[in-house]
């Protein structure tokens, strides 16, 4: 009883740090866009013009962990930056650019041009309000395409300017791109009650006799890999065996030990890019 009377002090400290910071929304948390009322909404543009985009996807992550980790891990760690700067979180789209892993039941995909399509229509309306700094927090690798178009587009087309936050954490192992060590810390750290660990389970990568080629070569000339990447998250259509249900047996993308994932592993990994978006908003707001 009392370790959690401690424990829940210790978590109150901060949030009373912050709330004295930011008077007019003492302890409140993050600020998420569905969750303010309009008039909250016209309130804060009239001292800020930032919104943080979060991109996530719904798609397999393995059988241990949920069909919308990259939405709620994009989720989370937007709102963990709202928490520390004030700005704005407006989730838009639950669903990404997943074409690549279809072939495991619950996927869904949207085409690029469609999600682009989709969220510029909407950021539209944020700019007709006032908006003028947009961020995005991409969760998905897939979405990257769609996220390069999106800036592009806002930067020549319209009086606002948008801009990707960095995602980069700590420096990840071989191919553990998909719902592996990495991956699993994070959601074990955001979002625990969602992770089955016991079903988390190593799984056989079956590269094509053309992949392994070229991951033997690129072992003397590691430019290579540029090539084996390449065929790797390719549709199941273009016969490259680079789609997920074709070279994973369980959806995870990873050669690293599932075993020994960790929380703190996932939060050092959050933490990191928590404390990049944090430094560079603040950076951006001194600047203009
Ligand atoms: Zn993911």
């Amino acid at each position: 009883m009392r370790a959690i009377h401690l424990k829940c002090l210790c978590l109150m400290l901060p949030l009373l740090i912050v709330g004295s910071f930011f008077q007019s929304r003492a302890l409140a948390g993050a600020f998420v866009l569905q969750e303010m009322s309009w008039v909250e909404v016209g309130e804060y543009l009239k001292e800020n013009d930032m919104i943080i985009i979060p991109l996530g996807s719904t798609e397999q992550h393995g059988p241990h962990l949920p069909l919308g980790s990259d939405y709620y891990q994009a989720f989370e760690i937007s709102k963990k930056i709202s928490e520390r700067t004030g700005v704005i979180v407006a989730p838009i789209l639950m669903v990404g650019y997943s074409e690549y892993h279809a072939g495991f039941p619950g996927v869904l995909s949207i085409k690029p041009e469609t999600m682009t399509q989709v969220l510029f229509e909407s950021i539209e309306f944020l700019i007709e309000d006032g908006f003028r700094r947009i961020m995005f927090m991409n969760g998905h690798g897939g979405n990257a395409i769609v996220q390069e178009n999106l800036i592009h587009r806002i930067n020549q087309t319209t009086e606002a300017v948008a801009v990707a936050l960095d995602t980069e954490g700590t420096e990840e192992e071989y191919l553990d791109w998909h719902s592996g060590k990495t991956e699993t810390s994070k959601m074990l750290y955001l979002m625990p009650s969602l992770v089955r660990m016991e079903k988390a389970e190593k799984p056989t990568m079956r590269f094509t006799a053309r992949m392994e080629r070229l991951q033997a070569h690129a072992k003397n000339n590691p430019e290579l890999d540029k090539v084996f990447t390449a065929l790797l998250g390719t549709r199941e259509q273009t016969k490259k065996g680079g789609a997920s249900h074709e070279f994973s047996s369980n959806g995870i993308w990873t050669l690293s030990d599932l075993q020994s994932v960790s929380e703190a592993l996932g939060k050092q990994n959050v933490d990191i890019v928590v404390d990049k978006a944090v430094k560079f908003i603040e950076a951006w707001r001194e600047a203009e």
